[in-house]
């Protein structure tokens, strides 16, 4: 199984592991020392961690809403060598795919894709590479929408920062990941269908943002890349790949006040093992109660 299901009120709600990736865990820990972070999340032999690509399927009554998209299967052997990518999925499609047809759904089912940013892992598998002569990945086929009947999510200047990188950003906004996908765009907080909430989290990126779930007085919020795992819960533990990394601290700040308040179910894109929780206190620190497993 590579979904592990839950309820927010009455949306029914899926996890989707859409593969796996490794990224340099001191670059994943900021300033961090490594004596701490390794007891957390162990690293191997290249100093890499293990990373999920988890997504979350909504089934709402406007159709079902996808946030972020994984890895795609798109990039050469090259690229997956360093950052450790394992997606391939049937049909040389991605996992991600997989996923949705255990749930019996195809991508032509899915209405909506909400990017919560566009970096290659959470933005790659929102447009693919058509296989020629039935091999995926670099075998060189046209670049299709992945979902082609959904309307595509994202924040307008987040779609501007992309288009516009510099030697700092490059490597993380690649053009065949947005460039084809005809955007509709958000300004800041926004509704784009009852109950999904775009949360501006900036930071990470300066156009960053979660998205909240909310059925019946309940509450999931998809942290992305403002809390990539479990372990980046304490306000100070901040990936060093951020780059404004005071401004995620007032954005974690500000986010936890309302998960803690409301009891939000926190979802973790990236963590290897644990899908969701609760804010809870490590004596001082924040750290998580009530934790759902990857299913
Ligand atoms: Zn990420």
């Amino acid at each position: 199984m590579s979904h592990t299901s839950f309820k927010v009120g009455r949306l029914t709600c899926h996890a989707l592991e859409a593969g796996r990736q490794a990224l340099d865990g001191g670059a994943m820990f900021g300033v961090v020392p490594k004596p701490l972070w390794e007891r957390r999340i162990a690293p191997d032999a290249r100093n890499r961690i293990p990373l999920a690509l988890r997504c979350l399927l909504v089934e709402h009554d406007d159709g079902l809403v996808l946030v972020d998209t994984g890895i795609g299967n798109k990039e050469d052997a090259k690229f997956r060598d360093i950052y450790a990518v394992d997606n391939e999925g049937a049909g040389g499609r991605t996992r991600l795919e997989d996923t949705l047809a255990e749930l019996g759904h195809t991508p032509a089912d899915v209405r909506w894709v909400i990017n919560t940013h566009l970096h290659f892992d959470h933005a790659g598998g929102n447009t693919y590479r058509e296989a020629v002569d039935g091999g995926g990945g670099d075998a060189g086929g046209a670049i299709r929408i992945a979902f082609p009947r959904a309307t595509y999510v994202v924040q307008r200047r987040e779609l501007e920062f992309a288009r516009h990188t510099n030697e700092r950003t490059a490597a993380s906004y690649l053009a065949p990941n947005f460039a084809p996908v005809p955007f509709t765009l958000v300004d800041g907080a926004a509704e784009p269908l009852p109950g999904i909430r775009c949360l501006p989290t900036p930071g990470h990126v300066p156009y960053h943002q979660s998205v909240l779930v909310e059925s019946a007085g309940e509450r999931a919020c998809f942290l992305a890349d403002l809390v990539p795992t479990t372990a980046h819960l304490p306000l100070p533990w901040i990936m060093g790949y951020d780059l404004e990394p005071l401004v995620t601290l007032e954005s974690k700040r500000r986010l936890y006040a309302r998960a803690e308040a409301d009891g939000w179910l926190l979802c973790f894109e990236h963590d290897p093992t644990v899908v969701a929780g609760r804010l809870g206190r490590e004596g001082k620190a924040f750290g998580l109660v009530d934790p759902l497993g990857a299913g």
